[in-house]
């Protein structure tokens, strides 16, 4: 057999090595808090896991498949070799977030999906190897200090503090220019910090992070809503040379259904916000936790649905049900998300659509009438659309719903903001590489601009943003 760790093995003798899973808490323990499932990799195993690489020439699939083109491979090397926060630099060359994308990337779609072992032999765990050298590097040595370049001289406004915001306010500073974050939460993070629950991504990681954004002196202003207590305008007026609009895409799908509004019923966003952040970071208005019954109907079949699930395990109900129109094959969201939900208890019906909702005496839900649903001709994402079958209506009895049926832009920034033009009920035009709008010295990126995605895609355009807007103010001397 090989050295577990040797670098210098050749392929056969990789190929023999086996695939040694990450930890994860059991389900039956995790399934009472919040705490983050993963319990990722010792020293042993994660260089041992990591010398599987074969390390293909460049450029290699898991590079090219990364939306940041983390160099997996390098990276991979050093941890077979065990020099982690040697890897954990290589991460940090191209990305401001390995702890955090190690952990929420679907790493299957992305790098581990594009991996050669493929199926057969499984890739190697890429995301929690990443997560285990930026959780070392920080153990060890803090975070890392990077260089800032001399003051320009010019500020930037970064509105919402989201991973697009995040990225850009970071690589702006590191530029050398001035920049504040107006974020409408009370807290910066966005979705990191009131979406994603807990126990896939710690919050404290959130906290952390901004504190060493802040340390680098990046400005915030929380409880400051852009288009509606300022303008993008008069930031202008206040003298900043550029705005970044980073304001992601979270307003709630509604449902036309009768009864949709009955007590019990919540819309995903508003859910996890009662549940998951530390409740001071709250909103004063959203820090009771929802009420949360014995049975649990969520409807919709994504990421958020499998949150939704899994959060109101966390919370007592002792029957969780996913109801989704289509089937498993359709299901938008990652595999492991929904592998996760049924360890912990969640079941799921398919082909089924809520009909209406069926209150009490008091006005709160105690129903949910549903129609069972077939599959017609692929609609226009691919995907084979439910068709409603006639007289297959019945009824459940429910304690609480939740809707997590996606989400939609907010249109205030367009609506406030002259001659930025916007499209689909809000989305910002803006160039992909650039993230230039239709207004000069205004850039956009992240779930603003591309509708709901992922926290990669979003510091992917917040950095491509940042290198834009740098070139912008060099050429304003
Ligand atoms: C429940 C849930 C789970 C998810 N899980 C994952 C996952 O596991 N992995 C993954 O990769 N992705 C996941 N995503 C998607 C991911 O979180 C988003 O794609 C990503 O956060 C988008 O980043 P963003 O910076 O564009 O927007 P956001 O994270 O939405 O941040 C936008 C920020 O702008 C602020 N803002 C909005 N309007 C204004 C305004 N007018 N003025 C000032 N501030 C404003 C908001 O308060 C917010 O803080 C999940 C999404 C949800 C909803």
């Amino acid at each position: 057999m090989p050295d577990n760790g040797n670098p210098t093995a050749g392929v056969k003798d990789r190929l023999r090595i086996p695939h040694t899973p990450y930890a994860e808490r059991e389900p039956e323990a995790r399934v009472h808090d919040f705490q983050d499932i993963v319990l990722g990799y010792d020293i042993e195993t994660a260089r041992r896991e990591a010398s599987r690489c074969l390390q293909c020439p460049q450029p290699s699939g898991c590079a090219a498949a990364c939306p940041l083109g983390n160099d997996i491979p390098a990276a991979m090397w050093l941890i077979a070799q065990g020099d982690f926060i040697g890897a954990a630099n290589i991460y940090r060359q191209t990305s401001i977030f390995p702890e955090i994308c190690g952990r929420v990337c679907p790493q299957e779609r992305l790098c581990e999906g594009s991996c050669v072992l493929g199926k057969r032999l499984g890739p190697p765990s890429l995301g929690k190897l990443e997560m285990f050298v930026a959780d070392y590097q920080r153990a060890v040595e803090g975070w890392p200090k990077p260089t800032l370049a001399p003051a320009t001289g010019k500020r930037v406004a970064i509105v919402g503090g989201g991973p697009a915001g995040l990225a850009a306010a970071e690589s702006l500073t590191r530029f050398g220019h001035g920049v504040t974050v107006y974020e409408a939460a009370p807290y910066p993070g966005g979705l990191l910090m009131y979406g994603i629950p807990s126990f896939k991504l710690p919050k404290s990681l959130i906290v952390e992070k901004v504190e060493y954004l802040a340390g680098l002196g990046i400005e915030f202003a929380c409880n400051t809503r852009v288009g509606r207590d300022i303008t993008v305008d008069s930031l202008f007026e206040q003298g900043y040379h550029a705005v970044f609009l980073g304001v992601g895409a979270n307003i709630d799908a509604k449902l036309k259904a009768p009864g949709v509004d009955l007590a019990g019923i919540y819309q995903s966003g508003e859910y996890l916000l009662r549940t998951n952040p530390p409740r001071e970071l709250v909103p004063d208005r959203f820090r009771e936790p929802p009420q949360v019954g014995k049975r649990v109907a969520v409807i919709g079949g994504g990421d958020t649905a499998m949150d939704c699930l899994r959060t109101s395990l966390r919370m007592g109900a002792e029957e969780v049900t996913c109801y989704y129109r289509r089937t498993e094959a359709e299901m938008p969201g990652s595999k492991k998300e929904r592998v996760h939900a049924m360890e912990e208890g969640a079941r799921v019906e398919y082909l089924v659509a809520p009909v209406r909702f069926i209150g009490d005496e008091d006005g709160h839900v105690c129903a949910m009438e549903l129609q069972r649903m077939g599959l017609g001709e692929p609609d226009q994402s691919g995907r084979r659309r439910p068709v409603p079958i006639k007289g297959s209506e019945f009824t459940v009895p429910v304690d609480t719903v939740v809707l997590a049926l996606g989400y939609w832009p907010d249109e205030t920034i367009g609506q406030t903001t002259p001659d930025l033009k916007t499209h689909d009920y809000g989305l910002i035009d803006a160039e992909t590489q650039t993230g230039q709008t239709s207004r000069p010295g205004v850039f956009a990126g992240g779930d603003a601009v591309t509708g709901p995605d992922l926290v990669v895609t979003a510091v992917v355009a917040g950095l491509h943003a940042a290198q834009a807007i740098h070139e912008y103010l060099a050429a304003l001397n």
